[in-house]
Formats: structure tokens, sequence, C-alpha cells
């Protein structure tokens, strides 16, 4: 447990919403009049063109549609001088179509393009790991000496634009990406959440000391767990420094569809509900006003995000680094053939009533629930142990009648490896009678149970006697995130964790909203050593998938959860597969080929959205390997962050192919690189031929 007078700290308080406190920066007109981020304005929601810079008709289409979308701030890029110049073209043509929105252009390497853009729009966004560097992947020691010249020569490379920037009241973004690090950030940072940070806050001094503060930060990575404690770190060390600069959200290469909502729900929205954030952008791999959508609906799971005055930090022990991963302690538990807690894989639980269906629905119905063989290899296809199928079913029982209907149930089903619970009330009798049916008692205490000691002893007594799991489920009734609420909880979870042994017992929360919940106990200790069971239910308006995201993915990046189980209102099946794919969002179990593929922009050169359908259409079947598809050689092979393999545009038509950060085959004809590709992962012993229909039908 981390002492937090030893850490900085990032928010008023891990249990208790409030947004921080920033400054103001105004960055341009919109329809309504200024836009401006930070203070108590609205979350501001933004998104990036992809079209060519230089076609202008195509460029002002894009942001047309953006802004009908409501996309209240647009970037562009504007890699050469002759996109900068564009901008203001873009612009002029704008104004003439009547469209007022506060535009941004979007710098890498070149001063010189960023200078000029300045002139044409209201922000000017640079990359600091490469504005005043070029990335030549070398690692050297700087002495200090060497390190504080570095500096100077940053500042005289970045200083003109600070000086015109302020001279001619724009703002200006400081956008880290933990992919694209300079040489020098590396070497003493490595590519770290402190390395991110530190990256930043150079330029800041640099502004600060002209006297330029229009400044937003942002901490970008694909890695969501990366992004919140780089963002994280970032607040605490503004804070420590009497900084207080808005901040940009987002998560890079997140991909697209579910798993790309997914991975920037858990992202930016772990942070929002930390109060970090003054404006939001989620990268897709798709038209970028699909994105606007997905911020209006991420912004409204919490509906009010007022700023909390109150900049005094509580004192906590904490259970987790905010920081830097790492599982909370667990002891193991043994489910059937599985374990849970310790160093085993998160486990993935569902439930099943028998009210609402007859048996032989259910039968088949579980069925379905058994996990997917996916290639040819598998070694027990049937297996739960993997891909994504149930692990953990729960059956709802409340009397004799449901306990024959549990065993009809498995009478019915072939063998499978489930690992099976009978959740009920606090009832030492049905307990007594489960054992030989089930692994787990899960026994359901709501906030008004008198649970006496005596049944506690009794329920305690059959578990000891049969082997069976304890498994103790606190529904949280309110949303409210009371203190007073977190305090009696508190009591009955370490009374029970007290009493049961450590190997044999669970602790489950289940709720819509159980962050703050979850947070205050295991910071609290008050579970002991006891696994944690995160259960979350989505039953009210809002979008499930992002709403289960945050929820679940939050407490993941935190280390914090054993065995998760996910009630989005859409069935088991999907209820399952979101489960699954936010494990692999949050990294903390990889059941899937794991695709990293940037939103493109300006510079791609391929359609990156039919390119990753059809890549991921050829190796979407392989286990924990990570590919990214990214739209140009100049940012993405830095910005491919930690993928085994890299597809990477090279020219118009061509494509470099990639292992690690390090380019394996150049300038290859783009319809052969599909199939390069394939050869490359085989010949890293990373590929698997895809199960066949004829053996799925068998397995
Ligand atoms: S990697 Fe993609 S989004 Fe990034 S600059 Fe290149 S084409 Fe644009």
């Amino acid at each position: 447990m981390k002492d937090m007078h030893n850490i900085l700290a990032y928010c008023r308080s891990p249990y208790t919403f409030g947004r921080r406190r920033t400054r103001e920066v105004t960055v341009g007109i919109g329809p309504n009049g200024p836009v401006t981020v930070g203070g108590d304005n609205p979350i501001r929601v933004q998104s990036m063109t992809t079209t060519d810079t230089r076609d202008t008709e195509a460029t002002v289409d894009q942001v047309v549609r953006l802004v009908n979308a409501d996309c209240e701030i647009v970037r562009i890029t504007a890699p050469k001088i002759k996109d900068a110049r564009n901008l203001g073209v873009i612009r002029n043509e704008l104004t003439a179509r009547g469209v007022q929105v506060p535009l941004v252009a979007d710098i890498h390497f070149l001063p010189s393009a960023a200078m000029e853009a300045a002139e044409y729009v209201d922000k000017v966004r640079v990359n600091p790991g490469n504005f005043a560097d070029r990335k030549v992947f070398a690692m050297r020691e700087y002495s200090d000496a060497e390190y504080e010249d570095e500096l100077e020569r940053i500042d005289a490379t970045f200083r003109p634009l600070v000086l015109r920037c302020k001279e001619l009241g724009r703002a200006m973004r400081i956008g880290t990406n933990h992919g694209s690090l300079s040489d020098r950030i590396m070497s003493r940072f490595g590519d770290t959440p402190d390395g991110m940070v530190e990256s930043a806050l150079e330029f800041v001094r640099i502004c600060e000391a002209y006297g330029y503060h229009d400044i937003i930060l942002s901490m970008k990575a694909s890695n969501a767990g990366v992004m919140i404690a780089a963002n994280r770190l970032l607040v605490a060390r503004m804070d420590a420094a009497g900084m207080d600069y808005p901040i940009h959200l987002g998560v890079t290469e997140a991909g697209d569809g579910e798993d790309g909502r997914i991975k920037s729900a858990i992202g930016i929205g772990s942070l929002l509900e930390d109060g970090i954030g003054d404006t939001i952008r989620v990268s897709l791999t798709e038209e970028p006003e699909c994105e606007v959508p997905v911020c209006i609906d991420l912004l409204g799971l919490r509906s009010e995000r007022p700023v909390n005055g109150d900049t005094t930090k509580e004192s906590h022990a904490r259970a987790y680094d905010p920081y830097a991963f790492t599982r909370r302690e667990a002891a193991c538990v043994l489910l059937g053939g599985n374990g849970t807690g310790a160093s085993e894989p998160i486990r993935v639980a569902t439930h099943i009533e028998f009210e609402s269906e007859p048996v032989e629905t259910l039968a088949r119905d579980v069925e379905t629930l058994v996990a997917q063989p996916r290639f040819d290899g598998d070694p027990d296809p049937k297996s739960a142990d993997g891909h994504d199928g149930a692990e953990i079913i729960s059956v709802a029982v409340s009397c004799d009648a449901d306990l024959e209907r549990l065993r009809a149930l498995q009478v019915s089903l072939p063998e499978h490896r489930f690992t099976w619970t009978a959740r009920m009330a606090a009832d030492p009798v049905l307990a007594q009678k489960s054992v030989g049916l089930v692994d787990i008692i899960d026994v359901s205490i709501n906030g008004d149970d008198n649970l006496t000691d005596a049944t506690i002893e009794a329920l305690l007594a059959t578990s000891g006697s049969s082997g069976l799991i304890m498994q103790w489920r606190f529904k949280l009734r309110s949303t409210s995130g009371e203190r007073q609420d977190y305090v009696a909880l508190e009591e009955q979870v370490r009374r029970l964790a007290e009493k049961s042994p450590a190997n044999r017992s669970i602790i489950a929360i289940e709720g819509r909203d159980i962050i703050s919940a979850v947070r205050y106990l295991a910071d609290r200790g008050a579970a002991g050593t006891l696994p944690l069971l995160l259960s979350v239910t989505h039953d009210g308006p809002g979008a499930a998938l992002l709403h289960c995201s945050v929820q679940l993915g939050s407490l993941l990046c935190d280390g914090l959860g054993d065995i998760v189980e996910v009630h989005d209102g859409g069935g088991r099946r999907s209820s399952l597969r979101l489960a699954y794919n936010i494990l692999q969002a949050a990294g903390r179990r990889i059941t899937k080929t794991e695709f990293i593929s940037c939103p493109s922009c300006g510079r791609t050169l391929f359609d990156l959205q039919t390119t990753t359908e059809r890549i991921k259409s050829k190796t979407g079947h392989l286990k924990d390997v990570r590919i990214a598809i990214m739209g140009c050689i100049v940012n993405g092979p830095g910005e491919m962050a930690d993928a085994d393999f890299g597809y990477v545009g090279a020219g118009t038509k061509r494509v470099s192919l990639y292992v690690g950060k390090e380019c394996v085959e150049r300038d290859i004809p783009e319809d052969a690189a599909d199939d390069r590709l394939i050869q490359l992962i085989k010949s890293h012993g990373r590929w698997v031929a895809p199960i066949s229909t004829e053996a799925l039908l068998n397995a």
C-alpha cells in the first residue's frame, strides 16, 4: 500500500468527483461565439480532417461535415509550408460559406510550417518529440551540461513560434505522443509517462519564459493505461509547479469499430472521471464525423461536470500506483478447472436466470457461451479457458426447484469446463443443498440485510466442509458516490473478509457506477487479499458500451479486479464479448489480434479504412499479436508504439513493413504487401492457420 504523502496527487479525491480547475484558453470563434477551453467552459469536442490539405474543396467539405456533426474545434495537418499556406485558403472558403469554427494546424518536424500556419489558424499543435528533433532512434548518455545545451537549442528553434503566437493571439497545443518522444528524452527517461510529461514541460517552460500562457497540453498513447498514467502525472507535476493549463485528451491509433470506441472510452472516460480533461478527441480509423457522436456520448455519461474550486488534496494510503500499473495483490482461489486472483488471468463471468426461460432454451443458449475455437492447434477447442467464452456461469437460485432445474441444465449440457455459481440470498440451508452442483456459493448482500454472525458461520461451515468457494456480493444501491455509503460498505466488506479464508473466498461489487466504491475499498484494504469480482450493469440512459468500458476499464488500469461481469442490456453473448474486449483494450488479457491503426490525415498514402479491414480479415484470428497499420512513414513508425509488426505507407501504392521499430522490407508494392506481412509473421513464429468452417462444425 502506497502512502499518498509520498505520491504527487493528481486529483482532490479519487472517490468524489471534482473537475480540475484550469485557466481559460480561447481557441477561436465558433458558430455561437468564442470557443474557450478550460475554466468553467464545457468540455470541448474536436476532430481532425483526413483529406489532403492542399485539396481545398475536399478539406472544406469535410470541415463542414464535422461542424454539422457538432464538432467544436477542427485540426488539419500541415506537413509542409505549402500545406500551411493553404490553411489560409481553406479559412477564406469556410468564411465564404458562412462556416465559423476554430482551426488548428497540426505540425510535426517543420518549424517553418508552424510559422506559416500561425498566420491563418487559431491554434497551432506542436509535437515536442519532433518539433526541434529528427528522430534517429539513437540512445546515448547526456551529461547535464550536454542536456542544457540541447534545451538551449530547442529554445532557439521554438522561440520564434512562441513569440509569433503571442503576437497574433493564437493558442498552442503542446501535444506529446508516447510513440514519438525525442531521442534525448528517450535516453534520459525512456518511453515512460515521466518522459512524456517532461517532454511537454520542457516546451511549457520556454513558453513561460517568454510570457506566453495560451497553452493546452496533451499526453497521447495507443495504450490506454499509459495515457491515463501520463495525464495523471502531468496534472500532479503541473499542480506542484503552480501551472493550471487545460488538457486535451485522446487515445492515439485506437483503431475502428467497437474496439476503437472501447479503448478511447477507457482512456478518456477514466480521466474524465478523475476530473481531468477540458477538450477531447476520439481518434477512429473511420470518417472523422463518426468521432463526434462518440465524444458527445462519452461526455454524456456524467451530465454535470462542475469545476470544483476546492484544490485541497486529500491524503490517502493507496492500494495502487496511479502513475504505473501494478496489479493488486490477491490470494489465488481455485475455481473448478480455473484459478482467479494472484497472477491468474482475469476471469470472465456471466449470469443466467431460470424464471425467464425454460431449461431447454437455456441449455441451447449456454452452449453458445462456450469459448469459440479460433485457430487450428487450439489444444482444447471446447475449453472455456480462452478466447471469448464464459468461464464462470452464475445461476439465480431461490428454492429447491431452482436446484432441480440447475441439475437438469447441467445434465443436458455436454462436458464443458464451466465454473458454476449458485447465486442466492443468505440461506445456509439452500447453500448446503447446492453442494455437489456448483463450485461457488454467491451470497447477495443488500445494504439493509442484517447478516447475523450465526448465518455467516453456517455458510462458512458449508464452504469449509465441502470445499465450495464463498462469494460475498455487494450490490451498490446508489450512484451518488456519497462518502457515508462507502463507510458502511467498508464495514460490511471488512467484517466478511476477516471471517473468510483467503484462498476460498471472493468479494463481488455490483452496480452501475462502481469506480469510487471499489477504489475506496481497495485503498482501505477492506477485502484483505480476497480476489475482487467487478460487476457492471448498464440499466439506464447513455451508451452501454462506453459506460461499461469506462467503469471496468478504469479499475482494470488501476490494477483492480480479478473477475469481471458485464450486463450491457444486449444479451449474454453481447455482454461476454464486451467483457473480453474491455480486458483486451485495458491491456489486462489479450485474446485476439491487437490492431493499432492511425485515424489517417492529410499525410495518409492509402485508404486506411479498407486496408485496415482487409488486413484484419486475414490476420484477425491470431492471438496475442499486435499489428500496426499506419498511413505514413513520417510519423507512423514512431507512433505505432509497441506493435509487433507494422504496415506503413511509404509512398503512392508503396508500403514498408516493420518488425517492432525496425524496417525490414522497404518500399514494396501495395498489392504484394499483405502476403509479405503474413510471411513475416510466419517467419517470426507468430502465425497460426485460421480454423476451417469444417473444423469449427466438428469441434
Ligand atoms: S501516422 Fe497516420 S495520422 Fe499520423 S501523421 Fe501519418 S498518416 Fe497522419
